[in-house]
């Protein structure tokens, strides 16, 4: 309690607290509080910066996203604002998953859908409601650039983690609600599994900070079987025709692989034309340029048949047996520990 007067009177704004019961483990150990000028970075470049304040979405509470939910369901457009990681353990019935691996992909689906989404109820809801609150205002900009003020864009004030509070046992909400903190997840009451492995598609919701997408660290749902038999590299949707091409580790690999890597980065590289695939461009050259160094470095002479090297983990380099699986993102432990 104090905490939140010091904080409400630092910011000098009313806060919408939102509370939930933990161990006395610390769950933030790297918290700080800070004024920052943009949270939710869309990296957009807005000749004017959006106001939340004037152009969000309505904000629905929970009984009334509900109900909501009940009404003209082919008008409906439920879209989870979240990473395909998050949306993947948990998410609204019918929800529909803008393919996300960060925020800053918002806008490209916003393109790529707003014809779909002119004239419809589109609902948004997310964690707690603040990335909402951005991605809300950034589509009801897009669609006033097209002449269009009438499409419906609602909002569910305080995210699944209210809407649960209000609905303990889940409501239209299944499986895990995931947060960015060691506790991992929140769960409704009903907690059916909707994750699956992405190996062997077992249900499965449980993340794992070592079990992430080589090229871009996006957790990946394997589940303990498969990870025991697997090499320990994987690749989320986003990134996954380069699955067997692209590898974090190269010092597993014979010369004979390498080479074998090489050219299927190069035939890669050759398929991604377009102002859009720049980044995923740059991507495969710099692991090009990885792959030949380290053929090169084989082949010399000097690195001739080296050891297989041990596992280790792609979020934080250390032997995987030594991987307390917390090592990802916001559950990292304190360097301390
Ligand atoms: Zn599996
Ligand atoms: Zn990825
Ligand atoms: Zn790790």
């Amino acid at each position: 309690m104090a905490y939140e007067v010091a904080v409400q009177s630092f910011f000098d704004s009313q806060i919408d607290w939102k509370r939930s019961p933990a161990s006395d483990q610390n769950l933030f150990p790297d918290f700080v509080v800070k004024k920052v000028s943009e949270l939710v970075g869309f990296g957009l470049q807005e000749p004017e910066p959006l106001d939340v304040h004037t152009e969000a979405g309505t904000r629905l509470s929970p009984q009334e996203f509900h109900s909501q939910l009940h009404q003209n369901s082919e008008e409906l457009r439920l879209i989870d604002v979240r990473n395909t990681f998050e949306y993947d353990v948990g998410h609204f019935d019918g929800a529909i998953d803008p393919g996300m691996t960060h925020t800053a992909q918002w806008p490209r689906f916003v393109k790529d859908n707003i014809q779909d989404l002119r004239g419809r109820t589109v609902m948004l809801y997310c964690t707690g409601g603040i990335r909402c609150e951005k991605a809300s205002a950034y589509l009801r900009r897009r669609l006033k650039d097209l002449g269009d003020s009438s499409t419906p864009v609602f909002q569910l004030e305080g995210g699944i983690h209210r809407y649960l509070e209000a609905f303990p046992d889940g409501g239209h909400f299944q499986g895990a609600n995931f947060v960015f903190d060691k506790r991992a997840q929140m769960r409704s009451g009903s907690a059916s599994v909707v994750g699956r492995c992405s190996e062997c598609s077992s249900p499965w919701d449980t993340h794992h900070g070592g079990r992430v997408c080589a090229v871009c660290r996006a957790l990946v749902l394997v589940c303990d079987a498969c990870d025991a038999t697997s090499s320990g590299e994987y690749w989320c949707p986003e990134h996954s025709e380069m699955k067997g091409i692209y590898h974090h580790f190269l010092d597993r690999f014979s010369a004979e692989e390498l080479q074998l890597q090489a050219g299927a980065l190069q035939s890669c590289l050759a398929k991604e034309v377009g102002t859009r695939k720049k980044n995923r461009r740059n991507t495969l050259r710099k692991k090009l340029m990885q792959v030949e160094a380290r053929l090169a470095f084989l082949t010399d002479g000097a690195g001739a048949s080296p050891a297989p090297p041990i596992r280790r983990c792609r979020a934080c380099e250390r032997p995987y047996s030594e991987c307390p699986g917390s090592c990802w993102g916001f559950w990292r432990h304190s360097a301390a520990e």
